[in-house]
């Protein structure tokens, strides 16, 4: 599962959040200041393995 970053853009901090990649479009709320006003930011995705299945396209 890759390592999405985002960015508060009310109260300007960063922060990483653990999702899937059909939820990384998803607004992430600030876990600073609670404000709907986040981006994703483009940062190194770090991708944890979980397992060794075969990738199957997509
Ligand atoms: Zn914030």
């Amino acid at each position: 599962m890759p390592l999405y970053e985002y960015k508060c853009n009310s109260c300007l901090n960063l922060f990483q959040v653990l999702k899937s990649v059909n939820e990384r479009d998803i607004s992430e709320k600030c876990p600073f200041c609670d404000s709907q006003k986040t981006i994703r930011i483009i940062s190194q995705i770090r991708y944890f393995p979980c397992n060794t299945s075969t990738y199957s396209g997509g």
